[in-house]
């Protein structure tokens, strides 16, 4: 694995280093009980749901992570689960249904359950993690409801676990940047703001779009899958500020056989506190994938793609920002480690994935009802 050099995780890194036993105590009483890993072991990891990002990008990070390794899975399929077995070497006691994830209770190869679920199963399966007593890691978006979302911390609060959102970005070096620039204040506040997530959902690839475009399973269109992308680099340039009203529109539908329960593309542009806007745009009709942020001394620039598993690119008005590329899934993967070892609070904690459903919740009603919607998160 590359090593990531941002201040951030350069810091954690470092703290890490200086681990003792006393810094594994500093986590909370309630946190502690959930781990049944000792703290010279790598972190156990269970994947829930074997589909395209657990397999292609997930479990491969899981190979080369400092502070985490794969220990067991959760799957519809029994024969999947033993040829991951064979694969990650880990024993097929590991290996559970969906109906029997209470099992993983009091078992010691287990400490993280990562959910990468279709949205809509993300509560049901972060519960059932958090009713095991196991730190929960919930891909995103957090959920289809800020209900779901609420669901989901209250369960893991009377587990005394962790909760934390898959937003691999925040553990990236460019995007890490983006943050401190904001947080600094380097270039004076962000006032402006323009970012666009999307791919071209094709036809032939029918058995991956079929829950996407499913609006129990995926919750809604791109807003859900892509735009949350946006919305994440916004708040982020806000310095994590949610924004205090949105309007927006939903986009022509082109194809309508296969948009038929959820959008294609939606525009929409989200009003902060101090006058700031960010336009934005989240489609299944187009690859685009670039975020821009104006501030009165300078501005912030991530190309396209700003949001994929690429290298990102930032370049600001001082010139190309040189930053080291990093397997982000790991970076996220370690990072969450970290930060649960040394007691801090997560930098992609629930409470966010809840703030950013919130918002998604708000641009559905903006769109539907054409109506300006003020945000509650
Ligand atoms: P896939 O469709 O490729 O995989 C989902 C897996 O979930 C399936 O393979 C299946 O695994 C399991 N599953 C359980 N019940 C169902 C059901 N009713 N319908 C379909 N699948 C089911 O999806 P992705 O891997 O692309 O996405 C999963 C999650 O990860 C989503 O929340 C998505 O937003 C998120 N994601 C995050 C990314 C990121 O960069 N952070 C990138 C891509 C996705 P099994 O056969 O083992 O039971």
């Amino acid at each position: 694995m590359k090593t990531p050099h941002s201040p951030d995780l350069v810091s954690r890194r470092a703290f890490l280093g200086q681990l003792s036993a006393a810094a594994a105590l500093a986590m909370t009483a309630r946190e502690s009980r959930a781990l049944d890993t000792p703290q010279a072991k790598k972190f156990g990891v269970v994947l829930v749901g074997l589909g395209t990002y657990s397999t292609d990008r997930l479990a491969p990070a899981l190979r080369v992570t400092k502070h985490c390794r794969l220990t067991g899975v959760v799957t519809g399929s029994r024969s999947k689960g033993k040829k991951w077995a064979r694969e990650y070497g880990f024993p097929e006691k590991n290996i559970f249904g969906y109906e029997t994830m209470g099992q993983m209770a009091g078992n010691p190869d287990i400490d993280f359950v990562y959910v990468v679920t279709p949205n809509g199963l993300h509560a049901e399966h972060c519960i059932a993690a958090a009713k095991a007593g196991k730190h929960v890691i919930c891909e995103k978006p957090m959920a289809n409801t800020v209900a779901e979302c609420d669901a989901i911390i209250a369960a893991c609060r009377a587990a005394g676990v962790r909760l934390t959102v898959g937003y691999r970005l925040h553990y990236e070096p460019h995007h890490a940047e983006l943050a401190r620039l904001a947080r600094e204040n380097v270039f004076g506040a962000f006032m402006r703001m323009n970012g666009s997530n999307g791919f071209e959902m094709g036809t032939d690839d029918a058995a991956s779009a079929a829950w996407r475009v499913n609006k129990k399973l995926a919750g809604g269109g791109p807003l859900m899958d892509m735009g949350v992308y946006v919305i994440q680099a916004a708040c982020m340039a806000k310095v994590e500020a949610a924004p205090v009203s949105v309007t927006a529109k939903f986009g022509p539908v082109t194809r309508p056989k296969l948009f038929s329960q959820v959008e294609e593309s939606v525009n929409w542009t989200m009003e902060f506190g101090d006058g700031a806007e960010a336009k934005c745009l989240a489609t299944y009709a187009e690859a685009v994938s670039r975020f821009r942020a104006e501030a009165e001394h300078g501005w912030a620039q991530l190309d396209d793609p700003a949001f994929y598993y690429d290298d990102p690119v930032l370049t600001t008005s001082r010139g190309k920002v040189h930053l080291p590329n990093v397997n982000h899934q790991a970076a996220q993967l370690d990072g969450m480690a970290e930060e649960l070892v040394a007691g801090r609070p997560s930098i992609a904690p629930g409470e966010m994935g809840r703030r950013d459903v919130t918002i998604i919740e708000a641009i559905y009603a903006a769109a539907n009802s054409g109506q300006r919607v003020e945000v509650k998160a």
